[in-house]
């Protein structure tokens, strides 16, 4: 089956998207850096599946070679399946990404957001970053230019609509995000034609 993956930094709102996606409940009190299989669930009708890959990032308590493991079996699922995973939500805080790529740029330092969009640009996976917790924001167009800027897009954000996808999931206004992955997945229909 066709698939769209998520992925994302623990804590940022990826179980309240997926709720809001799939109607089902999801655990979001779950202890991070529990290593976990991915989750697929119907989306979008019967012929896409959703995959929830683990929450990735700062865990208090987890020793640092969990975390690069989980990351590990991130980025193999992703090489491994990527036939078939016709776009990816890379889902980062709206309020808090910009600070945190900042604080984690340096010479030998990726940051994880930055790293994982351009590992999946690299893959050919079309990659929606969904902007969450935007009604947090109050300096909104400001934010997402910055935020374009540190992924290497040339800002202002408003001509990538069908990259950067400012959304609240906790209020349920995602249709930015459902927008640009539909986007991408008719292209992709078109391609195979
Ligand atoms: P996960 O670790 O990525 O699965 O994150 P969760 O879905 O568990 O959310 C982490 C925290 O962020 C919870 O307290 C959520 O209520 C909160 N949250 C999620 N989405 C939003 C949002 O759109 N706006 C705000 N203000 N908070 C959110």
């Amino acid at each position: 089956d066709a698939e769209v993956v998520l992925v994302g930094r623990s804590n940022v709102g990826k179980s309240t998207l997926m709720r809001e996606l799939t109607g089902h409940t999801f655990d979001t009190g779950q202890r991070p850096g529990v290593t976990r299989s991915p989750n697929h669930f119907d989306w979008a009708g019967p012929d896409f599946v959703l995959t929830d890959l683990p929450g990735f990032g700062f865990m208090e308590g987890v020793p640092e070679d969990v975390r690069e493991q989980t990351k590990t079996d991130i980025v193999r699922y992703i090489e491994g399946n990527a036939e078939k995973i016709l776009a990816a939500v890379l889902v980062v805080d709206g309020k808090a990404a910009v600070d945190i790529i900042d604080r984690h740029s340096g010479p030998d330092e990726v940051p994880y957001d930055v790293e994982m969009f351009h590992f999946l640009r690299d893959v050919d996976v079309p990659v929606v970053v969904a902007v969450n917790k935007m009604d947090k924001v109050d300096d909104r167009d400001e934010r997402l230019d910055e935020l374009c800027d540190r992924l290497g897009l040339y800002p202002p954000w408003k001509q990538w609509q069908n990259t950067i996808a400012p959304i609240s999931a906790k209020r349920g206004s995602i249709e930015p995000m459902t927008d640009a992955v539909r986007h991408h997945l008719h292209e992709a229909e078109r391609d195979d034609l």
